[in-house]
């Protein structure tokens, strides 16, 4: 098994005399940028001239700059500006890496896929927090702190895994535990994991679960809450204590149905079809397909965007969420007025 690293085991050395490039201030980046700054590492936020994200990054009370003015002045370059505009803003900067400085990344994508070629003499490094940038900055300032992993691809200085611990701690991903791991393995799991399991394969299951349900006659609003609402009370069970827990919690009805169900839709040919889907990942296959479809302007991504948006479930959904939000904010007093 990988180790874990604690904040105990990094060494806050190895950036607290640096400065950090953040560049990109969306969601890895106002993330990064402010719990490193909060942390008393020198932060500059590269951004370009007329970037809509300057506002946002100065009323934090951050230094902005370009970014190559920014990879100018600092020892690590974190790229958190979009994976699809990395390649053309690595770009910009690479004369102004300094032997000895560091690029690092929160994906391993364009690294691992070629886009990227990292010049020599320079560490290149990963620190990827396991949750959206809400999330790390909510738990830096929280104090719980998110899990995070750490790569290294290049290692110049001899203390580049050092540094991406020390970062990692910064931005709070140690209080919580980082793990090592590669930028192959780290961008394969990561494009497997969102593609089969939680993006594409859960939104697949509730649209066809739903589906099914309102074509055999039944009401969409029934459908909605069985096979979308109730999913993040599942969920959470498996999230804090492993399927058992889920299992437990739900009535033994529910288990035997779901132990002998589950499988059948689910079965041996979905199988085969995530193997299918984690060998265009691990053969280059995707990267190659997205590439070329931003090259393109997204006309399949923008269309397939489109549809989903436009699926029957989100309108249903829309309706029952205000439904619930009232219900929410009803007060005590309007409670009471209801109960008479
Ligand atoms: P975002 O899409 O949130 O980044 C947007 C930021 O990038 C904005 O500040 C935007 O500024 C800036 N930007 C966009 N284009 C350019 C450009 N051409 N030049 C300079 N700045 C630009 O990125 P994410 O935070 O989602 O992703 C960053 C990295 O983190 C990626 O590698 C991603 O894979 C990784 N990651 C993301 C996670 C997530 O939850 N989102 C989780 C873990 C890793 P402007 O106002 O100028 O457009
Ligand atoms: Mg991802
Ligand atoms: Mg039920």
């Amino acid at each position: 098994t990988q180790p874990v690293y604690h904040e105990e085991d990094t060494n806050p050395d190895y950036i607290a005399d640096k400065t950090v490039a953040v560049l990109g201030y969306g969601s890895q980046g106002h993330a990064h940028a402010q719990n490193l700054h909060e942390s008393g590492v020198d932060v500059v936020v590269g951004l370009r001239e007329d970037s809509a994200s300057r506002a946002a990054a100065k009323e934090d009370g951050l230094r902005v700059a370009t970014p190559v003015e920014a990879a100018a002045e600092a020892d690590v370059v974190s790229v958190l500006v979009p994976d699809t505009v990395q390649p053309a803003v690595y770009a910009a900067i690479e004369d102004e890496l300094e032997a000895g400085n560091t690029l690092q990344f929160a994906h391993g994508f364009n690294i691992h896929y070629g886009q990227i070629e990292p010049k020599d003499g320079i560490d290149v490094t990963m620190v990827a927090p396991k949750s959206p940038g809400h999330i790390v900055r909510r738990t830096y300032e929280s104090g719980e702190g998110t899990p995070g992993l750490v790569a290294v691809y290049q290692d110049e200085t001899g203390e580049a895994k050092e540094e991406a611990l020390a970062y990692a701690s910064a931005i709070g991903c140690a209080r919580a535990g980082v793990i090592q791991t590669s930028f192959k393995e780290e961008t394969e799991t990561d494009l497997f994991g969102e593609q089969a399991v939680l993006c594409g394969g859960v939104t697949s299951l509730v649209k066809q679960g739903y589906e099914v349900l309102v074509d055999a006659g039944y009401s969409p609003e029934m459908a909605y809450f069985e096979v979308l609402n109730e999913l993040k009370l599942i969920v959470d069970l498996m999230y804090e204590g492993g399927l058992g827990e889920m299992w437990d919690s739900v009535s033994d009805t529910a288990e035997f149905g779901g132990l002998t169900r589950g499988d059948v839709v689910v079965d041996e040919g979905a199988r085969e079809n995530m193997e299918e889907v984690l060998e265009q990942v691990q053969n280059g296959e995707f990267a190659q397909e997205w590439i070329t479809e931003n090259q393109a302007n997204r006309p399949r991504f923008n269309q397939l965007h489109e549809r989903e948006r436009n699926h029957e479930i989100e309108e249903v959904g829309e309706r029952l969420r205000e439904l619930f939000e009232w219900a929410e904010e009803e007060t005590e007093d309007e409670q009471e007025r209801a109960e008479v």
